[in-house]
C-alpha cells in the first residue's frame, strides 16, 4: 500500500495560490484551502480540496501551511492572533528581506517554524519543469517538507537567513525589470516610425539574448574587483549614450527610463573610471 501523502493547507487563493493548491491536489495531497473571499474556494473544492471557514481552522488542519497573499502586511494581519504551534509556515508572498525576517520572528514566537519563499514562475508554470521556488529560513522544516514542496516546481535552498530568498527573488526580478525596461523603450522608439514591434522583436530578442552572454564575465569582474576592460569601456559608452537620449527626444518619446543611467555614467567618468567596464558601475551604486 502506498503511504498517504501529508496534508497541506493553502491560505490565499488568488491566481498564484490557486495554482499552488491545484498542484498539491494533483500530486495527491489532502489540501485544505482558505481565502478571504470564500467564493474562490469553489473551483478547488471541485478538485477535491476541503474549505476552511477561518484561518485558524485552516492552520489547524495541516502541519504544513502555505500562504500566498498580495503583501506581507496581509500575512502579518491574517496570522496575528492565530496559534501556530507545531506548524511549518511557508510564506510564498512577495516581499522584502526585512519583512521576511520580521515574519520569521513573529511566527517563531507563535510556535511555528518559518520558511520564506520566492516563486520564480507565473501561475501557469507551477508544477512544470520551468518553475522553481527559492526557499530560506528554518532548514530542518524545509528538509522535512521538501518532498511536498517539490510538487510546486523545483526547490532551490538559499540559506538559513529567512530574508535570503526574498533577496535572491528581488535581485532576479531586478534583472527582469531591467530587461523589460529596455524592451519597452526599444518598442517605443521603433514605433515612432510605424515599424511593427512584432517585426522588430525578431531582431531584438536574439540581440538581447546575445548581450546577456556578457553577464558571467561581468560577474567575475564584480567579484574580483578587476574592472579594467578590453571589451567596452565606460568612456566609449559615455560618449555614445547621449545619442540614445537625444534620439528619444527627437523622436518624441520620453527618456525617463534611461536618464538615470546617463547620470551614473557621468558619475563614473567624473571619478576617472574611463578605462573600466560596466562592472565598475556596480561599485558606484553602493551608498
Ligand atoms: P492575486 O491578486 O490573484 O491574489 C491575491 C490574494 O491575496 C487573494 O487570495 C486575496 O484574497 C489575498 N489577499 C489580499 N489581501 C488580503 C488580506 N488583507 N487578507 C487576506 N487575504 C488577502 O495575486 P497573485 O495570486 O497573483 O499573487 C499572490 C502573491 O504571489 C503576490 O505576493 C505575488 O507577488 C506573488 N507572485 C505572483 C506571481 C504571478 O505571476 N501571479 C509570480 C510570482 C509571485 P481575495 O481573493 O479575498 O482578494
Amino acid at each position: 500500500m502506498p503511504q498517504p501523502l501529508p496534508p497541506v493547507s493553502v491560505l490565499g487563493l488568488g491566481m498564484m495560490g490557486s495554482a499552488l493548491a491545484a498542484a498539491l491536489l494533483k500530486a495527491g495531497h489532502p489540501v485544505t484551502v482558505w481565502n478571504r473571499s470564500a467564493a474562490k474556494t469553489g473551483p478547488l473544492v471541485a478538485q477535491g480540496a476541503t474549505p476552511a471557514e477561518t484561518v485558524t481552522d485552516a492552520v489547524a488542519a495541516s502541519p504544513l501551511v502555505i500562504v500566498c497573499f498580495t503583501t506581507n502586511d496581509n500575512v502579518t494581519d491574517a496570522l496575528a492572533t492565530v496559534d501556530l504551534t507545531g506548524r511549518t509556515l511557508v510564506n510564498l508572498t512577495n516581499g522584502t528581506p526585512a519583512q521576511a525576517r520580521a515574519l520569521a520572528t513573529r511566527a517563531e514566537k507563535q510556535g511555528a517554524a518559518y520558511v520564506d519563499g520566492g516563486i520564480m514562475a507565473v501561475p501557469q508554470m507551477i508544477a512544470t519543469p520551468a518553475a522553481y521556488i527559492l526557499y530560506s529560513g528554518d532548514e530542518q522544516a524545509y528538509e522535512t517538507h521538501r518532498p511536498t514542496l517539490a510538487a510546486l516546481g523545483g526547490t532551490q535552498w538559499v540559506g538559513t537567513d529567512p530574508g535570503r530568498a526574498a533577496l535572491y527573488d528581488l535581485a532576479l526580478l531586478t534583472g527582469m525589470y531591467g530587461m523589460f525596461t529596455g524592451v519597452i523603450q526599444a518598442y517605443a522608439l521603433i514605433r515612432t516610425e510605424e515599424i511593427p514591434a512584432t517585426r522588430f522583436s525578431e531582431l531584438l530578442v536574439p540581440w538581447v539574448g546575445a548581450m546577456l552572454g556578457a553577464a558571467p564575465a561581468l560577474a567575475e569582474a564584480v567579484d574580483s574587483g578587476q574592472h579594467l576592460t578590453d571589451v567596452s569601456s565606460l568612456a566609449v559608452n559615455h560618449a555614445a549614450f547621449p545619442n540614445l537620449l537625444n534620439t528619444f527626444a527627437e523622436q518624441g518619446i520620453s527618456g525617463e527610463l534611461f536618464e538615470p543611467f546617463q547620470h551614473l555614467l557621468d558619475r563614473a567618468i567624473a571619478a576617472g573610471h574611463h578605462n573600466d567596464g560596466a562592472s565598475r558601475l556596480v561599485e558606484l551604486l553602493k551608498k
